[in-house]
């Protein structure tokens, strides 16, 4: 019987994960369809995973710590950052997953051994990568715009700061987490900060896909090595995908099709 997947946010419709999973599911002939399903209330997440007769889904913004509650059993790093982005329907019980911060550390692996990072913004991208980072003993600083999202990382990270008190370091990594220049020309903190930044950095990537963000433009304009957010999207689609196939199809293969979705 064909399987069905479907991706729940709020709103949804930008989503480009049905593009990515199906493209995989056809071109490798697995019998799977998957869609997009606008949930505006959280709590109703498991009754209309169960309703659809889901054998699995993801979940976006902002029902991704809804999607924790809603789980049965979560495995993984998932348990540790409390979201959820990816569940698998096993025998009708809902098994939460987290893919986001491995997606990213495969979308950084060309970058080599990183050692440093300093990720701008305090936001929920932020502390998934953060965690994920001090679990390989990478050292992380996080810069924000204002203070009271920095109470999470105080105990977790071994600096954090806001503009007004921050002092710049060497870095092998920047990352851009803040949603300044998704819809607009700002950068994720004031120009003196991010030409200090960039002047000590390796590399740089920023969350945001889909443009080159002002703060990837100047380190463009700088000739550092960077990276949009699109690998990120990709890495966590692969790992997501494989668990929707569970093992039935080679990783290469989920990475090929669904690097294709991206040119449609
Ligand atoms: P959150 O809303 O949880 O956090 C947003 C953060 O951005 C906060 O720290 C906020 O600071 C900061 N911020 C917002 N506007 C500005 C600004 N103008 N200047 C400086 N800082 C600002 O967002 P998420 O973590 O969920 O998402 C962040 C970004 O990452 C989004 O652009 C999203 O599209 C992208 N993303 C990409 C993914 C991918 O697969 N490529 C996956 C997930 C997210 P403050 O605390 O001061 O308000």
């Amino acid at each position: 019987m064909k399987k069905l997947f479907a991706i729940f946010g709020d709103p949804v419709s930008h989503s480009r994960s049905p593009l990515m999973h199906n493209s995989v599911f056809k071109n490798l002939n697995f019998s799977a369809c998957y869609t997009r399903v606008h949930l505006l209330d959280g709590s109703k997440l498991k009754e209309t995973f169960l309703d659809l007769g889901l054998s699995g889904a993801n979940i976006t913004v902002p029902h991704k710590e809804a999607a924790y509650k809603a789980c049965d059993e979560v495995r993984g790093f998932a348990k540790i950052v409390g979201v959820v982005n990816t569940i698998i329907n096993e025998n009708g019980m809902l098994i939460g997953y987290n893919t986001d911060a491995d997606g990213f550390m495969f979308a950084i692996k060309e970058f080599g051994d990183v050692k440093s990072v300093l990720i701008l913004g305090a936001g929920g991208t932020a502390k998934a990568l953060a965690s994920r980072f001090v679990q390989d003993n990478i050292e992380v600083t996080v810069l924000n715009r204002s203070a009271s999202r920095l109470e999470y990382f105080k105990n977790l990270v071994s600096t954090c700061s806001t503009w007004d008190d921050f002092e710049v370091k060497r870095y092998d990594l920047v990352i851009n987490t803040t949603s300044a220049g998704l819809k607009d020309e700002e950068l994720p903190a004031p120009k003196d900060i991010i030409e200090k930044v960039l002047n000590n950095t390796s590399f740089v990537a920023d969350a945001i896909y889909g443009k080159l963000t002002p703060f990837l433009k100047l380190a463009h304009e700088k000739n550092i090595i960077y990276k949009d957010g699109a690998d990120m999207l990709l890495g966590q689609g692969v790992l997501a995908n494989e668990l929707f196939v569970n093992g039935e199809l080679k990783t290469e293969d989920i990475k090929t099709y669904m690097s294709k979705s991206f040119k449609l």
